[in-house]
């Protein structure tokens, strides 16, 4: 059975827990174990899909269509071997919904249903069935320290490590370390207090990691290890990191977690190879040249709501050697008079995925703007929706043209709900996660994957409408892909344009740092080529 990391957070929100799960989960691989991420969420929803990006951030995606919190996709991205799927993320929600199912169908035999034993054990159970077959689960629980959410989470971890006995787990705390510029120095009183309401609930940190911007004096280390019950050497730093986050795994072997999560797990201290890793970390820090991309979405104010989408572009420009700048713009404001001011200058352009009338027109002329300057064009998901209604209206002349989620009476319903999808439920109606697709030969798709068939990532309700297939891509928006069980539309693409690729699916869940999804790769690439093609005084002028 795997040996569970917990991963509890204090102080403030936001320390990054996920990308240091992640980063501890980077590490372990290095060293040979396999690993599995969790994510323990407080919160009441069953899952996030149905909160807003604005709330939430981004809604992560698994291979068996599972809508996660987005730490899952930094879980994903860090590691090599990690296979995560509904069993990664709890919420008390989905807990809860557990808990009550049985008690209505008898299955408590009378008893009163309680949060102690029952609600703990199933959290219990809930991180059992995340460990699938790996060495080490990592298991992180959201919000901070002190919630009155996460409280029926951490007394279930305190009975999870009685369970388990001395090394069947161990808790890692990331806390804050604030700085007081006034008085230049740092403190530790937040962080006590914080371990002390761990200890209250009888849960004793074993590594205590710092997030702070000033380095730890060796007092202040020792402060905090007297005051914590926690000693000297396992109190880490974690500093914020120079250039990306993609630094923070080798800042933490640096000071040596990774062993000492070794050692307390009583597992042995085996070699730690990184030469990928090591490779990777080369090319973030000398990149040889530079884009810029836009990207055009209604959530462009919160800065997670398209957090793969955004490391995906940044893994096609690591495989290049190229910085990427992502220039964020919000669909809303784009028209037709301020496209070119907003667009302009732009190597390449993102139109993400979304749900909802709003901010549809401006990537409907988004696209426009990118098909007719040849500018390279990579539409995901709704991306692909808007690609198929700008084509079908500036193309076709069918200037009614939409998806029926925005236009339910249009004459030219190019995007619209399946036959049998008609009056289900919202609920249960969604396309969620892997699909195959069958690429057609002779494609930008089929010459980036360089394979025929691919799986890939789904979250969506509107499909392509195969009644307008052939007279759209008789027209020039070729047919790229197809999944050949339901004969479904998934890529669509344009043949006299340097790069237009536009996907029904989410092909950013599963791109890597390491192994750059080859779609972005590719838009990177197109990107670069234009960039070098335009003179610079093309390039001040546009
Ligand atoms: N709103 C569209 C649909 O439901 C697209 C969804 C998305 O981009 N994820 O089909």
């Amino acid at each position: 059975m795997a040996k569970v990391i917990f991963v509890t957070g204090g102080v403030v929100s936001s320390l990054g827990k996920g990308l240091t799960s992640a980063s501890i989960g980077l590490l372990l691989e290095g060293h040979g174990y396999s690993v599995q991420h969790q994510k323990l969420d407080p919160y009441l929803n069953v899952d996030p899909g149905t909160m807003s990006p604005f709330q939430h951030g981004e809604v992560y995606v698994t291979e068996d269509g599972a809508e996660t919190d987005l730490d899952l996709g930094h879980y994903e991205r860090f590691t090599e071997g990690a296979v995560l799927t509904k069993d990664s993320n709890y919420t008390t929600g989905k807990i809860y919904a557990s808990i009550i199912q049985k008690e209505r169908r008898g299955d408590y035999l009378g008893r009163t249903v309680q949060v102690i034993p029952h609600v703990t054990d199933e959290i219990k159970q809930a991180i059992r069935r995340g460990m699938g077959d790996a060495d080490v689960l990592i298991c992180e629980l959201g919000g901070t320290v002190g919630d009155i959410e996460g409280l029926a989470f951490l007394e279930a971890i305190r009975q999870f490590l009685l369970d388990e006995g001395p090394d069947g787990g161990m808790l890692c705390h990331l806390t804050f370390i604030p700085y007081l510029r006034t008085s230049d120095e740092v403190k530790t009183k937040p962080s006590q207090h914080s371990v002390m309401k761990l200890r209250e609930i009888g849960l004793q940190p074993d590594v205590l990691i710092c997030r702070t911007e000033k380095a730890l004096a060796e007092e202040v280390k020792s402060k905090l290890s007297l005051f914590c019950n926690v000693p000297v050497p396992n109190v880490v730093e974690e500093r914020d990191v120079p250039t990306s986050i993609y630094e923070l795994p080798q800042m933490l072997a640096e000071q040596g977690l990774d062993n000492l999560i070794l050692d307390r797990l009583g597992l042995p201290r085996t070699e730690l190879k990184l030469d990928r890793y090591h490779d990777l970390l080369d090319r973030i820090r000398n990149p040889k040249d530079q884009v810029e991309i836009a990207l055009v979405g209604k959530y462009i104010e919160l800065g997670d709501a398209y957090k793969s989408v955004d490391e995906a572009l940044y893994h096609g420009g690591f495989h290049h050697e190229a910085n990427v700048r992502i220039r964020r713009i919000n669909s809303e404001h784009v028209t037709p008079d301020s496209v070119e001011k907003l667009l302009g200058g732009v190597d390449g352009v993102v139109v993400p995925g979304g749900f909802g009338k709003r901010g549809i027109e401006g990537k409907i002329e988004t696209v426009r703007w990118a098909r007719e300057n040849g500018i390279p064009f990579l539409g995901l998901c709704l991306g692909m929706q808007c690609a198929t209604i700008e084509f079908a209206r500036n193309v076709m002349g069918w200037k009614d043209a939409n998806s029926t989620e925005f236009d339910p009476d249009t004459e030219h319903p190019v995007i619209d709900l399946m036959p049998d999808q008609e009056g289900l439920e919202k609920g249960g109606t969604m396309r969620l996660g892997a699909y195959r697709c069958a690429l057609r030969a002779d494609t930008l798709s089929r010459n980036a994957y360089g394979d025929e068939m691919v799986s890939e990532r789904h979250r969506h309700r509107y499909e392509y409408n195969n009644k307008f297939r052939d007279e759209l891509s008789d027209a020039g928006l070729i047919v790229g892909g197809i999944n050949p069980e339901r004969d479904l539309v998934e890529i669509v693409e344009l043949k006299d344009h340097p790069y237009f690729v536009a996907v029904q699916f989410h092909p950013e869940f599963k791109s890597k740092p390491t192994r750059p999804h080859p779609l972005f790769r590719e838009l990177v690439a197109a990107s670069l080529a234009r960039k070098s093609s335009i003179t610079p005084s093309e390039a001040e002028t546009a």
